[in-house]
């Protein structure tokens, strides 16, 4: 199967700074795929070499597997949409979803509308202000807009990312259930590791210009290919004693050859985190069902690991 969307060795430099490098990436049909980065590890440059308003200097961009590295924006097929939908507050819904068709001067706009409406659940509020709609009502219209052209896939740049905690929420499990019905690609943006968590079929986490690692949210957590992915990826960072990488659950408190100097613990329900260091000033959070106080030295052995190789740094730079 031909994936929807390629970026095969690109390479992106603003002067000297190299803001994407030698980076590949395949997005298939139907595929939630997640890019989670921290600001400013090249998120919106990597979407606009993708879109066509940057072109790579090295390297090459697919889509439904035609090369359109060099073609511009109009000519690729591809659906944005961006933060908080950016949809026209003095339009109808109705005004919204045909916009883009009146645009490209498409055939049947009306047709088109009611379609698409029915298929995404909005017929009803059709000629209702988008103001006076649902945040949930409104991230549908955005993508009944994006979608009546039919676009290979669609890119989401943090569209939920202002949204206050409980209405996110809500609005997330929606955007995955949609994708999921329309069936299409989506290539989702954040910096949100919850948000990749909880939408990606995989996630590509980036760093210094590269995807560190892509992978399900659950491989990564059990399988970081590097110790900067175990430190990144999880509530707690990984331990690493050595070249030796483990969970806090991945411990057992009360017994054993390392030993650690407890100085803080939170209580999550029935289980304890203990915050601590050893001998020589390394940190560490354990997993345990026993609370303990600051000051207290406990015993723990480790009973799972990932033997980093010796050339994976556990700088986390
Ligand atoms: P993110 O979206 O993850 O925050 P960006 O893609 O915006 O990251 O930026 C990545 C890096 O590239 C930053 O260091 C930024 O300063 C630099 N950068 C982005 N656009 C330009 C530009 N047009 N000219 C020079 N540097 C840029």
């Amino acid at each position: 199967m031909t994936a929807k969307l390629e970026l095969r060795n690109v390479t992106k430099t603003y002067g000297k700074t190299n803001v994407i490098s030698d980076m590949s990436l395949t997005v298939e049909e139907g595929e939630f795929f997640v890019v989670l980065g921290p600001s400013g590890t090249g998120k919106s440059t990597l979407l606009k070499l993708i879109v066509g308003i940057e072109q790579p200097d090295k390297g090459k961009v697919f889509i439904d597997g035609k090369d359109v590295t060099r073609l511009p924006p109009n000519k690729r097929n591809i659906a944005m949409v961006f933060q908080n939908y950016a949809l026209y507050p003095n339009m109808t819904v109705y005004q919204n979803i045909a916009f883009p068709l009146k645009m490209h001067r498409i055939a049947n706009p009306k047709q088109k509308v009611i379609d698409i409406s029915a298929k995404l659940n909005i017929s009803d509020i059709l000629n209702k202000r988008v103001t006076q709609i649902s945040g949930g009502q409104q991230q549908r219209v955005a993508l009944a807009r994006a979608i009546v052209r039919n676009p290979s896939i669609f890119l989401l740049d943090e569209p939920l990312s202002n949204l206050d905690a409980r209405v996110r929420y809500t609005a997330r499990s929606e955007l995955k259930k949609l994708q999921q019905e329309l069936g299409q690609s989506f290539l989702f943006v954040t910096h949100d590791q919850k948000e990749a968590e909880a939408l990606g079929d995989r996630i590509g986490v980036l760093h210094s210009g590269k995807f560190e690692q892509i992978a399900t949210y659950k491989d990564m957590y059990e399988n970081p290919s590097t110790p900067w992915i175990g430190d990144f990826v999880g509530d707690f960072p990984m331990n690493f004693i050595g070249r030796m990488g483990f969970r806090p659950e991945w411990t057992t408190v009360g017994s054993g050859e390392y030993s650690m100097t407890v100085d803080s613990e939170e209580s999550i329900g029935d289980v304890v985190f203990l915050h601590g260091s050893m001998d020589d000033g390394n940190r560490m959070i354990l997993k345990s069902t026993v609370r303990e106080k600051p000051g207290n030295s406990i015993k723990f052995s480790i009973t799972r690991h990932i033997a980093f190789e010796q050339n994976q740094s556990k700088s986390i730079a």
